[in-house]
């Protein structure tokens, strides 16, 4: 049950006359809620927690500091007044190179077998946990929440990097200690042309004590010339926002400024920094295909990758078009080819029905999974609008091209008008310029003429042989 369920019926489960009581996170849960756990007839109360991560919530705040300290637990108390207490050294959640960031806070911590034979994040060569440092400095957006605007742009590059890669968005968590950046960040998602209809963990470090994904991306947010980084030199919350990956961690901030700020920032650079260096100013990438590296600076040059490197494709697609788009780690039968959906190329071609027959619509770009997936990068249904408007207004052109050629012809039969005869005799070029219907010029005809035989003389003469 919950403490606050035992506080409600206390006289209930004290009628039970229990002699043992467990309490789960019991670094999280304030005194008082234990102390209603402390029956007469308790002979053994077990606290299970960690209280190097988050602490409870005191909802008074006068309380929670000097002199009454009510935001402690009777957990964290206890510990750090030397009581014996038993600690488990053997973790089971992340792999090694990511629990290595963990050192200075977990000195003694050891890895399970289980962990060491997790499968490498794809499309990254290896480089399963990594510090990517940059300069990009914080703003405040109107709810006076820190945000960064060059470091969401990182985080949403990578994430649809990741995506393209095969990980699922829903096997990757982005956290942050901010509230501005996580909706900030959210936003960029749910906008970027590859993800749209997808669903995103985007949450803030205090909601996501307890929880882990296969990949956290974690956006820190603070970069300024004072050096304040706020929420970031809250150690518990920095332990938690650090153990929540199991395959990869990805962090994403201004280091030399937490150095600066922050003692244990400075240890867990210090550790990722050691072979294998994980911390740099370029996020390193590695495209499947051709094991290319691809270095990151800046948000905009995800731009120009489709999950691969940057080198073209260039390889044949089913329907005989070669690929236009850049090296990508997926199969091309996720992708559409562009000529086969320019109505130009299409009409009257049977590839018109195979690509009308999917979604009802001629797309274009890459799809993905079950969808069309890049359908949204070309603007979606209006991109498709425009190709059918397109196709049309093409078929009427034709049709009245057509008309008009018809007219010219049989005015060419019953009078020459302004064309200009050459050569003369036997046989004739014909010079014409072609009326478009609006009195002006659609371009010059030249024929060959060549006069009416005599009956029983051959077969009809043609007019023209173009
Ligand atoms: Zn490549
Ligand atoms: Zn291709
Ligand atoms: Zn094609």
């Amino acid at each position: 049950m919950t403490t606050t369920g035992l506080s409600k019926y206390r006289g209930l489960v004290q009628s039970l006359n229990p002699k043992i009581v467990l309490i789960e996170e019991a670094a999280e849960t304030l005194e008082g809620f234990v102390s209603v756990a402390c029956f007469k007839s308790l002979e053994h109360l077990i606290l299970v927690g960690d209280h190097q991560q988050l602490r409870g919530h005191c909802n008074d705040q006068e309380l929670a500091g000097k002199p009454y300290y009510l935001g402690i637990s009777m957990f964290e108390r206890l510990v750090r007044n030397k009581v014996d207490f038993s600690q488990l050294k053997r973790q089971r959640r992340m792999i090694p190179e990511i629990r290595r960031a963990l050192k200075p806070i977990y000195e003694e911590l050891e890895d399970h077998p289980s962990v060491l034979d997790r499968l490498p994040i794809p499309g990254m060569g290896g480089v399963n946990s990594y510090f990517f440092t940059h300069k990009g400095r914080e703003t405040t957006d109107i709810q006076m929440s820190k945000v960064n605007h060059e470091e969401a742009g990182m985080v949403v590059g990578f994430f649809d990097y990741l995506v393209l890669n095969g990980m699922n968005p829903g096997e990757i968590t982005v956290l942050t200690f901010y509230n501005g950046q996580r909706k900030l960040i959210m936003r960029k998602l749910r906008e970027h042309r590859h993800l749209q209809g997808k669903c995103f963990n985007v949450v803030t470090v205090d909601s996501y004590q307890g929880e882990e994904n296969e990949v956290v991306l974690l956006s820190l947010v603070r970069s300024n010339a004072r050096g304040n980084i706020g929420f970031l030199e809250v150690e518990n919350r920095v332990c938690v926002a650090l153990s929540r990956a199991r395959r990869g961690s990805y962090i994403f901030g201004d280091a030399p400024n937490l150095c600066k700020s922050s003692m244990l920032w400075w240890h867990v650079i210090q550790a990722m920094a050691k072979d294998p260096c994980r911390i740099g100013f370029y996020l390193h990438l590695t495209c499947k295909k051709h094991d290319e590296k691809t270095f990151i600076k800046e948000p905009g040059e995800f731009d120009a990758l489709d999950g691969g490197c940057a080198k073209p494709c260039r390889e044949e697609m089913s329907c005989g078009h070669i690929c236009t788009l850049n090296c990508h780690p997926f199969s091309h039968d996720v992708v559409s080819c562009k000529k086969c959906c320019d109505p130009s190329q299409l009409f009257g071609s049977p590839q018109l029905q195979v690509h009308f027959a999917y979604e009802g619509r001629p797309y274009s770009g890459i799809s993905h999974d079950t969808q069309p997936y890049r359908d949204f990068a070309a603007g979606g249904h209006v991109e498709s609008d425009k190709n059918l408007v397109a196709l049309a207004e093409r078929e009427a052109a034709e049709a009245r091209g057509k008309q008009l050629d018809e007219e010219n012809f049989a005015a060419l039969f019953s009078d020459p008008g302004d064309a200009t005869l050459v050569d003369s005799s036997k046989k004739m070029t014909l010079i014409r310029t072609m009326s478009n219907g609006k009195g002006g010029s659609r371009g010059v005809w030249k024929g060959t003429y060549k006069p009416p035989r005599p009956k029983n003389a051959g077969p009809e003469a043609s007019l023209l042989d173009l």
